[in-house]
């Protein structure tokens, strides 16, 4: 990034609420010996959330804190309370941001819309004892803890939603048009790259007719092969339906229209052959202190390669009277702005296939056929605190525990495992 006051691109971390876990808890009373189980559940994990936020232009913030997390789920206790759910997390991005899963690149969620969307879901809470009773089995002393809420690394892309984008060289006076067709109040200065941030008008051409243009930080020569901010630039041009070249065709700063011309849409087509294929409308601007010599070759060209030409001075407002409407029935012909549809696949756990099979041998005795298991506890160390635990989360993540509660596993029955054996303690 050439310039540190302008930034759409941002990689951060975010991470859902862990579900609460279940309690374990037996009803209590004054001279009642053995109460019922009652331990609650826990509460949901929040989630997090994107939401669009016109207010906001850059991805500034994100560069200055990358961590995001929702609020786990409160734990569950007794007399079958749940524990609460954990708050959402609601970040709050400019409108047009695409959320990409950082490794793979793959589009989450474009960010375009009214409605918050959620990103990482938070973890379901665990089941407090209460839900364990059965017949058989009238005092359970475990519970379930809370699942894990989801976590991503995620790359936001700025891509500006706007219906036409200004492009052209510095000092050609896009600023100066949008300030004079829209609302909008951009810096306008005699030195190159006065836009830093973009700016979005709203051109309102009848009382329910309207379209938003964007001016956004200048392209400079170079700029697809990454020099300077032309690289922002055209990421943001990339949804626009319509693009209003600007020119200054009086050459004011020494440059030549045609040629200045040409580099732009030389860079379009190096950056993106779609981008390079977008309609444009070509305003040939400083048409107060060009010569009609200058304005009639400039319009020759542009007209000889079919495009349409519009001789302006956005300083003076001159032939600015049409122009709203003409864009306006322009776009009117052209499809909706560009929308990115989530490509993003959960990925399969790397542990491959946990597959297994239960079988209770004995009213007592459960034998699970799990070849992948028995590996993992050949491999470890049943003493060591830490090997155990790590055999433990994957008899919880391959589902295992869950169809051993199922069937209706109680506290000391004997599980194998190939040449194992355990006794089942919650
Ligand atoms: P940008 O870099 O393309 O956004 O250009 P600006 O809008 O900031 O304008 C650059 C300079 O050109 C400023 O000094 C403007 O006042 C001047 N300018 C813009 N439009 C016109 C015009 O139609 N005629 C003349 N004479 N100057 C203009
Ligand atoms: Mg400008």
């Amino acid at each position: 990034m050439g310039n540190g006051s302008f930034v759409d691109v941002a990689k951060i971390f975010i991470k859902a609420g862990k579900g609460g876990d279940g309690a374990v808890s037996f009803h209590r009373e004054k001279f009642v010996a053995a109460g019922g189980p009652d331990g609650g559940d826990g509460g949901k994990g929040g989630d997090v959330l994107f939401l669009a936020d016109d207010n906001l232009s850059t991805l500034m913030d994100f560069k200055y804190k990358r961590k995001y997390s929702a609020e786990p789920g409160v734990n569950g206790s007794g007399k079958r309370c749940s524990g609460k759910n954990g708050a959402d997390l609601i970040i709050r991005v400019p409108r047009g941001t695409l959320v990409k899963e950082a490794r793979s690149g793959q589009v989450m969620a474009d960010i375009s819309g009214d409605k918050p969307v959620v990103v990482a879901k938070g973890g379901r809470g665990g089941w407090g004892n209460a839900h364990f009773a059965t017949p058989t089995r009238q005092i359970p002393k475990f519970a379930k803890p809370g699942f894990p809420g989801e976590e991503f690394e995620i790359k936001l892309e700025l891509k500006l939603i706007a219906d036409v984008g200004l492009i052209g060289f510095p000092n050609v006076g896009k600023s100066t048009l949008i300030s004079v067709i829209s609302a909008a109040k951009p810096k306008i200065a005699n030195y190159h790259f006065t836009t830093l941030t973009p700016v979005l008008g709203v051109v309102q051409v009848g009382p329910e007719a309207s379209f938003v243009a964007a001016d956004i930080p200048g392209l400079i020569e170079g700029a697809s092969e990454g020099i300077g901010l032309g690289h922002d630039f055209l990421r943001h041009v990339e949804r626009c339906r319509l693009l209003l070249h600007v020119v200054d065709v009086s050459g004011c700063e020494g440059r030549d229209p045609i040629e200045d011309f040409e580099k732009i849409n030389e860079e379009l087509v190096n950056f993106s052959e779609q981008l390079s294929t977008r309609p444009q409308i070509v305003l040939g601007n400083k048409c107060d202190i060009a010569t009609e010599e200058q304005i009639e070759t400039f319009k020759a060209y542009i007209e000889e390669k079919g495009l349409v030409f519009l001789p302006i001075s956005a300083a003076t407002q001159q032939g600015l009277r049409g122009l709203p409407g003409m864009v306006y029935e322009r776009l009117q012909q052209l499809p909706p702005v560009q929308t990115y549809e989530a490509d993003y696949v959960a990925p399969v756990k790397t542990e491959g296939p946990r597959s297994f099979v239960i079988t209770q041998t004995e009213e007592h005795v459960f034998e699970i056929d799990a070849p992948w298991l028995e590996r993992i506890l050949e491999g470890s160390d049943v003493e060591d605190y830490e090997s155990l635990q790590y055999f433990q989360r994957q008899l919880g993540d391959s589902g295992i525990l869950d169809e051993l509660v199922k069937r209706g596993v109680q506290e000391d029955d004997t599980i194998k495992i190939g040449e194992f054996e355990f006794d089942y303690v919650f």
